[in-house]
């Protein structure tokens, strides 16, 4: 996928951490493009929505809902859209361990007509840390600075 192609950000976050988590450092690392989200342009919008709650199955009514909005709303395609999986949903971090859904969740992003799904947003210098040290599992889908 190339990120300059891109116009639209979805960044879909875990709904249990989402209640401990105003969201900001997602959606500031985002606007800064830092981490998983460097390399898109300036132009490119953003918006978050959670999974609804285990096991993600209410992401198929928002993609949905998006989906109509996007074709009223805009002349932007599904192939112009990428749909992040926060960090809190695809790494170990302070919340819990990876979600087991992710798999699940990605075939409902796919059904809707989203194909571009990028595992990670903002990342913790202190999750990654632990991470380094062992402390934290690592997945290597994860992909950050790409
Ligand atoms: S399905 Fe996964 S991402 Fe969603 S609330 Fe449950 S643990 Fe979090």
């Amino acid at each position: 996928m190339d990120k300059k192609s891109i116009k639209y950000v979805i960044g879909v976050e875990c709904d249990k951490s989402r209640q401990r988590c105003s969201g900001f450092a997602c959606s500031n690392a985002f606007f800064e493009k830092n981490d998983a989200f460097s390399g898109y342009g300036d132009d490119t919008k953003f918006l978050t929505m959670t999974c609804g709650g285990c096991c993600g199955t209410s992401l198929a009514g928002y993609l949905e809902h998006f989906g109509k909005k996007l074709h009223v709303k805009t002349d932007i395609k599904k192939t112009e859209v990428a749909v992040h999986l926060a960090s809190c949903i695809v790494t170990e971090n302070r919340h819990h361990d990876r979600c087991p859904y992710v798999d699940y969740m990605k075939d409902i992003i796919r059904k809707n007509g989203f194909e571009n799904i990028i595992e990670g947003t903002f990342e913790s210098q202190v999750t990654h840390e632990l991470r380094d040290k062992g402390v934290y599992k690592n997945y290597e889908e994860v992909v950050f600075n790409k």
